[in-house]
């Protein structure tokens, strides 16, 4: 299965106390279908400083959200889209826009 959403693809939350939130993907587990998104499902964690330089206390860390609960945001026409694949003449497989019908991918 092709990767719909990659790092560093700007995304609309659907789904979740976040919904509405348009975000940056940093990081995809493409194994659990989830995605690190910034500022989305921001949780507290308590840390202990285990060696020098390290801080501890309260650190907040992004939680995994399913893809599911993704939606690609074009960056073309700026509107949350359905992804498709096409196949370039070079054999490239590339993601585009089902709403303007860009090309995603470089
Ligand atoms: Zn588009």
């Amino acid at each position: 299965m092709a990767q719909k959403i990659k790092r560093g693809d700007t995304v609309l939350v659907i789904a979740g106390d976040d919904r509405g939130t348009i975000s940056k993907v940093k990081r995809v587990f493409p194994k659990k279908k989830t995605a690190i998104v910034e500022n989305v499902r921001v949780v507290k964690k308590h840390m202990r400083a285990r060696q020098p330089g390290e801080v501890s206390g309260i650190v907040e860390m992004e939680a995994p959200i399913h893809l599911s609960n993704l939606m690609l945001v074009c960056p073309h026409c700026s509107e949350p889209t359905r992804v498709g694949f096409r196949i370039r003449e070079d054999g490239t497989k590339v993601r585009y826009c089902k709403q303007c019908q860009e090309d995603i991918d470089e």
